[in-house]
């Protein structure tokens, strides 16, 4: 360490600690580091501390001048605060990671079986039109929502488990959960801004919109991939 207090600066630490009284707590000017006199001693405990390399460093300060005027600091034991604030991109990822965790335990929707959902054949997930929800929109307009579950079947107990679809998302990867196979057997796959630019590019008929409805055979799509560019595959082999 490079930096030296002055004498002046050691002065006033000792003023400062001297009049602590028994126990009584001490912190850093801006309050990212708290420490604690223990007992009558010469001594300071430092409880906790912001996790951050500039704190870390004003605690080593600390530790320098109080060792010049002949006062130690317990460090040994500090607990390290989160200095991070969240940005809101932040947020979602710590919110998907913490659903993600729960998700890798989560077991069959039958109680008396204990497979384990991402163990399941989530690729073979079956998209299925549960029910309607009606609601009212800001303008007071009555709207109908399409609620869609892709339908996952456990392969021990044949239980058929409804997923919510972002935890379906989570659980299968992105890479899967893209992809939706109709019933005629055409796997329509969602495609990335610079896939669409290559197959524009490169004249490739097998790019659709996806609208309503399958464009082969009819069927109707499941909302979430509803208005996305995909590729199809899988026609020729009908
Ligand atoms: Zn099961």
């Amino acid at each position: 360490m490079q930096w030296k207090p002055t004498n002046e600066e050691l002065e006033i630490a000792r003023e400062e600690l001297e009049a602590l009284p028994a126990d009584a707590f001490w912190s850093t000017p801006d309050q990212h580091a708290q420490y604690r006199r223990d007992g009558e001693t010469n001594r300071l405990v430092l409880m906790k501390r912001l996790d951050h390399p500039m704190v870390e460093e004003a605690c080593e300060r600390v530790k320098t001048v109080t060792a010049m005027i002949d006062w130690e600091v317990d460090d040994s034991d500090v607990e390290l605060l989160p200095a991070w604030h969240p940005d809101p991109e932040e947020v979602v990822l710590q919110e998907r990671m913490r659903l993600q965790e729960q998700l890798v335990k989560a077991t069959c929707a039958n109680v008396e079986c204990d497979v384990y959902l991402a163990a399941m054949d989530l690729e073979e997930a079956q998209w299925q039109h549960l029910d309607d929800a009606v609601f009212e929109d800001e303008d007071g307009e009555e709207q109908t929502m399409e609620i869609w579950s892709p339908v996952v079947t456990c392969y021990k107990c044949e239980t058929e488990i409804q997923l919510a679809p972002e935890h379906y998302a989570i659980l299968a990867g992105d890479d899967i959960a893209n992809r939706f196979k109709s019933q005629s057997g055409i796997t329509y796959r969602v495609l990335t801004r610079p896939e669409v630019i290559e197959m524009i590019d490169g004249k490739d008929h097998n790019l659709t919109v996806l609208g309503t409805f399958c464009p082969m055979s009819g069927e109707v799509l499941p909302p979430f991939y509803r208005g996305l560019m995909v590729s199809m595959s899988g026609a020729e082999e009908e």
